[in-house]
């Protein structure tokens, strides 16, 4: 009895340390939106990069000719196609070729925003011959925010929740005020936030986390991400069960498997959260296959499947309020003054539509962490205003929205 205690004491601190109430989400809004003011003043102002991505403009459905994207992936280099033929105005996407045009670095900042990776492009390109001009260089989430408004104009932001987490939007160019001076055609700039950076006091940390921060290659970075993202979620789940295994002989002797970083997978650890089976067989192969924990008695499975509840809620709920904390900062939140979030019509205002465009295997292959997201977004915001902000799920934005991106920025500079 005592050791039952004990697991499920492991439990209990887990539950309350990731406790997300409405109220905590609320003031990570307000932290989110003040990072992104902070960011925005000056170069180094904030956790937030917030960086300028030089695209003012997004396609919109009225672009002309063809023009690819390079996807410069980790392990796959992917070209696609966008091409606009008479009255058909679809995206077509293409798998071309898999060859090295030119080689790059896997640097993730190299591949995002910089000049210097287009100009290394063009060079390469007129090198070889090819009458091909390089129209813009854009980093994922940018992709993701281009196809989205090229769907439906009403998109503002994007956000990508995959292996890692991003987001983009679309600021108003005099808003940027580290850049004075700044002019855009349109008056507006996609700004790349570089969200997984972000940090607040009001996020809910636990053990866990400063234990994975601590081991992880990048301690003190990216902490909003190792809340969030694909790459970290199932690890602080291996890493709460250690702490039951070591708090209580309940898995019999301590598995060395349970050492292992990473060894559990986001993927997996959804799949024994979804088990629906009355034995949990999913979590007790699970336990057994990765991480060589066999017998467990069904009563702790279900604790399993808890610990795995508390950590893909607490990542949504997390993520839900960094979305509305951009729509507080582009005055889309129904907050602040009468007129935010809403346009006339005729003597009455109305709340106006916003989409955010959205990617990633978290959000678009996990049900549930997709049900908690939605429902975090209509408690923050109200039934009201949640019913006009709509979260879209693109796919492969980051190819065909920059070949649309690159189409519909071609005509200048
Ligand atoms: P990227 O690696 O470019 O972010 P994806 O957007 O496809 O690629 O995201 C893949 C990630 O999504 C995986 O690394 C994994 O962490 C997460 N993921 C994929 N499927 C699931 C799932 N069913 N449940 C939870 N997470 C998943």
């Amino acid at each position: 009895l005592r050791r039952w205690k004990k697991v499920v004491a492991v439990l209990e601190d887990l539950e309350e340390d990731c406790s997300t109430s409405v109220d905590r989400l609320r003031q990570v809004v307000d932290a989110m939106a003040a990072e992104m003011h902070a960011g925005l003043a000056s170069e180094g102002g904030s956790k937030l990069k917030m960086l300028l991505t030089f695209v003012d403009k997004l396609p919109n459905g009225s672009e002309k000719g063809t023009s690819y994207a390079l996807d410069l992936g980790g392990t796959n280099f992917r070209v696609f196609m966008a091409r606009r033929l008479g009255g058909d105005s679809s995206a077509i996407q293409n798998m071309m070729w898999t060859n090295n045009l030119f080689s790059t670095s896997n640097d993730k900042h190299k591949r995002g925003v910089g000049r210097d990776v287009s100009e290394c492009l063009q060079q390469a390109m007129s090198k070889r011959g090819l009458d091909m001009r390089v129209a813009a260089l854009v980093n994922d989430t940018v992709g993701t925010l281009a196809l989205g408004h090229y769907h439906d104009e009403d998109t503002v932001a994007a956000v990508i929740i995959g292996t890692g987490t991003n987001a983009c939007y679309l600021e108003r160019a005099d808003a940027i005020i580290k850049c004075q001076g700044l002019l855009t055609t349109s008056g507006f700039m996609v700004v790349n936030m570089e969200w997984g950076n972000f940090w607040s006091s009001h996020l809910p940390r636990t053990l866990y986390d400063i234990d994975l921060d601590a081991d992880s290659p990048n301690p003190n970075d990216q902490g909003f991400e190792k809340m969030i993202s694909g790459m970290y979620l199932g690890d602080i789940v291996r890493r709460v069960i250690l702490r039951m295994s070591q708090e209580s002989d309940i898995f019999g002797h301590v598995s060395s498997r349970l050492s292992v970083p990473f060894i559990l997978g986001t993927p997996k650890m959804a799949v024994m959260q979804e088990d629906e089976s009355p034995d949990l067989r999913e979590v007790a192969r699970i336990l057994n296959d990765v991480l060589e924990i066999p017998d467990v008695p069904l009563k702790v499975r279900k604790l399993i499947v808890k610990v795995c509840n508390v950590v893909t809620r607490r990542a949504a709920r997390l993520a839900a309020a960094g979305i509305v904390g951009i729509l507080k900062k582009i005055g889309r939140d129904g907050s602040g003054s009468i007129t935010s979030g809403r346009i006339k019509v005729g003597s009455h205002s109305e709340i106006r539509r916003t989409v955010v465009a959205i990617e990633g295997g978290l959000y678009t292959k996990n049900s549930m962490f997709r049900e908690y997201l939605n429902e975090a977004m209509t408690e923050i915001l109200g039934e009201d205003i949640s019913s006009h902000v709509i979260l879209k799920v693109t796919e492969d934005g980051s190819g065909i929205g920059a070949a649309l991106l690159a189409a519909s920025h071609r005509s200048v500079g």
